[in-house]
């Protein structure tokens, strides 16, 4: 496979960029590899600066649930963008956003928009923290929530990759309200409400661990939680920036049957622009500003080529209820093929799947939270990844990563990504 011109444009990069990249799991270096320069990508495909062509489980980590540059949001963009980038005013495809994440989520009430995931769980935290007059919150060992200080703290995704439990640059002081527990231990949470109980403003979970590798909840793991917060009288938020509008229309609340108070958004409901949204009870959310008194504000916040793109999106998947039966039929094609795969020629791994996420890890322990995620041989994950790459199959550069499938994907590149899989384990 050529790689000259990635090889080059990566060599300029690390002049001008820390680490050549604007966001560090783009780097490869967990697998010792020059990233890839993607030029552009269709449907399930992305095409690299070299001109290879991939077929794409990343999806641009999530929201490219329709596959890439899909034909109808590239219109409704196109028209949005001829009226002008932005106006810093209030635009009627902001009312309409609203309106469908309410209709399609309902825990949701009232809902505000961002520019990412990190600043929708940065601003869900804060509103939690206004609504209780409560500070302490409990997140969990090796869920990635943005990079926000109080959020540093035993995050997964790139932190965990990187091998650093938390980041230098964070007063102690901006995370001594974070308490930690561990994921699919509710027992842990427990103890953590005997000892804290009416400080804690909220806990915050991703309902499927996503940044550790795919973690499923254990079975009522997330009902565990919410009668607690309900029971503590602290609020439930579900980090859905990855399970969101993916598992199902209304999320992982949905698939799993549990509703949070506060729930966060990201990439998804931008269609690809940058976008991020928090959301809950109306009388939760009125203590925003400029109702009540925590103050979150942002420029460009609510864009109107990002909802233009958002809004495609998002209203085709609530008029498509198929998309849901097609992701999770591919998933259980990709993710079952796995396992069987595994089961067939002895090899010790697991396979962890919800929908059309999923991991592979390279241990012989069942992964069911931080610890035993990190059981996983990075050695190994790095040499199956540059095989899967070369081979034309692109997925996250990291064991603590999930796969994403698309609409987009079809039966036959699921086998074929099956057959590449094969391969690579009995050569
Ligand atoms: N929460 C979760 C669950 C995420 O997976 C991510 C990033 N993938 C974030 C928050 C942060 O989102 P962003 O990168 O848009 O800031």
């Amino acid at each position: 496979m050529k790689t000259e011109r990635s090889e080059k444009l990566f060599k300029e990069a690390v002049k001008m960029i820390p680490g050549g990249v604007n966001s560090p799991v783009r780097a490869f270096g967990s697998v010792g590899m020059t990233p890839r320069f993607i030029a552009s990508a269709e449907g399930a495909y992305m095409t690299d600066a070299d001109g290879n062509r991939y077929l794409d489980y990343v999806g641009s980590w999530g929201p490219m649930i329709l596959g890439h540059a899909n034909e109808m949001v590239l219109e409704k963009v196109a028209e949005a963008c001829k009226k002008g980038l932005s106006f810093g005013a209030a635009t009627e495809a902001e009312v309409d956003m609203a309106r469908l994440i309410c209709d399609m989520v309902p825990s949701i009430e009232m809902v505000r928009m961002v520019n990412s995931g990190t600043e929708a769980v940065m601003s869900a935290v804060r509103a939690a923290r206004g609504y209780t007059g409560r500070n302490k919150i409990i997140k969990f060992e090796g869920c990635y929530h943005g990079h926000s200080d109080a959020m540093l703290v035993k995050a997964g995704s790139g932190v965990m990759t990187a091998g650093v439990p938390d980041s230098s640059g964070v007063p102690a002081g901006a995370t001594e309200d974070t308490l930690l527990a561990v994921y699919n231990d509710l027992a842990g949470v427990e103890k953590l409400f005997d000892s804290w109980g009416k400080e804690i403003a909220a806990v915050i979970v991703e309902p499927v661990g996503a940044n550790m590798g795919v973690v499923p909840p254990k079975e009522g793991f997330l009902k565990g939680l919410r009668k607690l917060c309900t029971e503590n009288g602290s609020l439930l938020i579900f980090d859905e920036v990855i399970t969101g509008f993916r598992l199902a229309k209304a999320g992982a609340q949905e698939y799993f049957d549990v509703q949070s108070d506060l729930t966060t958004y990201g990439k998804i409901i931008g269609g690809g622009m940058p976008v991020g949204a928090y959301g809950g009870r109306k009388e939760v959310m009125e203590v925003v500003s400029p109702v009540g008194k925590v103050y979150q504000a942002g420029t460009l916040s609510g864009n109107p080529v990002a909802m233009a793109a958002g809004l495609a999106q998002l209203q085709y998947l609530n008029g498509h209820p198929e998309v849901y039966a097609h992701l999770n039929a591919l998933g259980e094609m990709l993710y079952g093929g796995m396992e069987k795969m595994c089961k067939d020629l002895q090899l010790p791994y697991q396979v962890n799947h919800v929908g059309s996420l999923g991991s592979l890890f390279f241990t012989d322990q069942p992964v069911v939270d931080y610890t035993s995620a990190k059981t996983s041989d990075t050695k190994k994950f790095a040499e199956y990844f540059r095989y899967m790459l070369e081979n034309g199959v692109y997925i996250a550069a990291s064991q603590f990563e999930a796969m994403f499938i698309s609409d987009a994907h079809t039966d036959e590149e699921i086998q074929h990504t099956l057959n590449i899989m094969h391969n690579y384990f009995e050569k």
